[in-house]
């Protein structure tokens, strides 16, 4: 199919020639009738597959009522999803946001806030890790170090001391009479589905303990059930004192979360952060209707097993096709495929036979589907990446004649690289 170029859209993404039109479960039908297996989920937002007849019905019912009021005065919805978040995590407060990158905001606010509550406002300071993603705004952008979204934008926000991912002598030496917090994924997703070892998490926490640091974990992406644990960061059995949450949680409704401590919280007092539409009645319907789902008994049992057989086929795929798969990282269902060709041209080879997936860094390619998605369409999407795999072999096999038709795997200029 092709498109008109969308020429009133601000060019800053790098858009495959896809449009949809509905969605329903793991499945997206473009406006031409064609239908798509989603294993990216709109980058692990669509929890709940698409069109979930009980975020649906949420979203009709309060749609009918009641959108915006604002917070200058009392949000019950939000009050009661505020309760079930705090009623299943370490936190005491919550502070509901649009976005992940408002939600990082907040956190990083809000650690800075703490020290200076503590008559520490020198300790500004946070340390972060390479390949890191915290979002775009100023301070995020800073936060995830990431040279080729900071170039450009004037000085870079002050107070990030980013270290290498896995050098613990680099992350000790890092940590000065400046530092007040540490920021970290559990797994890093833009990054390239890069899990922080449960030891590594649970050293950061004893570290911070030690200094009085606060420990932020971003599980934007990894939260609200993607890992097949409710936070990625119960199975180190370690708490953070701030946690920004958002993606999975709205499933499809653009919202996000920093939940706190009472402690690590103190300083966020009348005032000192606001946002007209975080958390507002359409928002909190949508996110008490995915908590309904994924707090319900069983569910995320049956992701983490949903996990292990989608893990299980694709190492089989690994073992198939090892010119074209590396490596299979990931827990749940948030899955990595480190790629032993360019990873464009596994996301454009899977697009050919419909399948839909994410590039990352690190040369990963990620899963991320609904969390609904059943065996059966596990095991069609697997299917269909064998398919892709082998057109890849083929095309690249010794003598092998360059593929024809207007979406074989070489056609890998269109994927948008790792930017969520
Ligand atoms: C997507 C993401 C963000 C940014 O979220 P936005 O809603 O795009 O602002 C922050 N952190 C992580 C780990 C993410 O995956």
């Amino acid at each position: 199919m092709s498109l008109p170029v969308p020429s009133h859209i601000l060019p800053t993404y790098a858009r495959a020639p896809l449009a949809f039109e509905s969605g329903e479960g793991a499945w997206l039908t473009t406006t031409d009738g064609q239908r798509y297996l989603d294993l990216g989920g709109g980058i692990a937002v669509a929890s709940l597959g698409h069109a979930h007849p009980h975020l649906v019905a949420a979203l009709a019912e309060q749609g009918a009522k009641l959108w915006h009021t604002s917070n200058l005065y009392r949000i019950p919805g939000g009050e009661r999803l505020a309760d079930r978040l705090v009623e299943n995590t370490f936190a005491d407060v919550v502070f509901f946001t649009n976005s992940g990158a408002e939600a990082n905001e907040a956190a990083i606010k809000m650690a800075r806030k703490y020290q200076s509550a503590c008559g520490h406002s020198e300790r500004f300071r946070i340390v972060t890790f390479e390949g890191a993603f915290h979002g775009r705004t100023l301070a995020t952008i800073a936060a995830g170090g990431q040279q080729k979204y900071i170039d450009g934008f004037g000085p870079k926000v002050e107070g990030f001391d980013q270290v290498p991912f896995d050098d613990w002598a680099a992350f000790e030496a890092a940590i000065g009479p400046e530092t007040g917090a540490v920021m970290i994924e559990p797994i890093q997703g833009e990054g390239g589905i890069r899990a922080v070892a449960s030891e590594r998490l649970r050293a950061l926490r004893s570290v911070c303990d030690r200094h009085d640091l606060l420990l932020i974990f971003d599980e934007v992406q990894t939260g609200v059930g993607r890992t097949g644990a409710f936070f990625a960061h119960e199975r180190a059995g370690v708490t953070p004192d701030i946690m920004s949450i958002a993606k999975g949680i709205g499933g499809g409704f653009p919202m996000g979360a920093c939940l706190a401590t009472r402690e690590a919280a103190k300083g966020m007092t009348v005032g000192t952060h606001g946002t007209t539409f975080g958390g507002n009645p359409l928002a909190m319907a949508v996110g008490n209707a995915v908590l309904d789902v994924v707090l319900a008994p069983g569910f995320l049992d049956r992701v983490a097993r949903a996990g292990l057989g989608l893990k299980q086929r694709l190492a089989a795929l690994q073992d198939r096709y090892p010119g074209v798969i590396a490596e299979i990282r990931g827990d749940g269902l948030m899955m990595g495929l480190r790629c032993a060709v360019p990873n464009g041209d596994v996301v454009a080879a899977a697009r050919h036979h419909h399948v839909l997936v994410i590039a990352a860094g690190d040369n990963v390619v990620r899963l991320l589907p609904p969390l609904t998605i059943s065996d059966d369409e596990i095991a069609e999407a697997v299917r269909r990446l064998d398919a892709a795999c082998a057109d890849i072999e083929a095309h690249r096999a010794p003598g092998a004649v360059a593929a024809g038709g207007e979406a074989g795997p070489h056609r890998t200029s269109a994927v948008h690289k790792g930017a969520a």
